[in-house]
């Protein structure tokens, strides 16, 4: 057993049984993302659009890729034909580029609505208001080709654990508030939130999905 296999190994024997792992590839050689496939993983996320379809292309076809990172509307069309979920939706104009590409490549594509839970400017999402904003509004209602499938969040980076407690709690909570909205193409299910330094914790406050790289595939080098 390799490294990459024996760390995926030890997170997924430690999950709870309704927890998915995203395996998160952003960085790493195909030749790591095979190490983990051919231990029997399938799941797998990258944060960036051009890098997700060059894996794509050349990688085994029964990946289901998830788009994790933050979406310019004007890139989704390279991803519509294959991607499985996307986690950062902060948008309904973006959600609406997805309708459209997802109708051309004759899909309907799963999303995550991304929500603000950091202190920090820098993280990219929405207020549980206008969260709810969408899914009660009849605009989204009809777009018939994506499915909102539940809430995703990134955590302040911080080390201290109360808060980051709390800004997961909140996501949970958000998540339960939401999901007494009715909309044809609202299904909760998921809530993205935990990575390596936090998936614990993220479990504990009731995460889903956990996204984890470093903790499979080692340090990111980004020169
Ligand atoms: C890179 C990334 C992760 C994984 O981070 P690690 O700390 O390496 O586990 C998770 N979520 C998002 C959105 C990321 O960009």
């Amino acid at each position: 057993m390799t490294e990459i296999q024996q760390n995926l190994q030890d997170i997924l024997n430690a999950l709870p049984e309704k927890v998915t792992l995203v395996a998160v590839s952003k960085t790493k050689p195909n030749s790591d993302i095979m190490e983990a496939y051919n231990a029997g993983h399938r799941i797998f996320g990258e944060n960036k659009i051009q890098e997700m379809v060059e894996k794509y292309e050349s990688l085994p076809k029964d990946i289901q890729w998830h788009m994790i990172g933050h979406v310019q509307r004007n890139k989704v069309k390279y991803m519509a034909d294959f991607v499985s979920l996307i986690h950062g939706i902060d948008s309904f104009k973006l959600l609406k580029e997805v309708n459209k590409q997802a109708k051309n490549s004759k899909r309907i594509i799963n999303c995550l609505l991304q929500i603000k839970i950091a202190e920090e400017d820098s993280k990219f999402g929405m207020t549980a208001d206008e969260a709810t904003e969408i899914l009660q509004s009849k605009e989204f209602s009809e777009l018939k080709n994506v499915c909102i499938t539940g809430v995703m969040g990134m955590a302040t980076f911080t080390d201290n654990q109360e808060q980051i407690k709390k800004e997961f709690s909140f996501l949970k909570a958000t998540f339960e508030k939401l999901k007494q909205l009715n909309s044809p193409n609202f299904k909760p299910e998921t809530i993205s939130m935990g990575m390596s330094g936090d998936y614990n914790l993220a479990i504990e406050c009731g995460s889903t999905m956990i996204r984890v790289g470093s903790s499979i595939f080692g340090e990111r080098n980004y020169q």
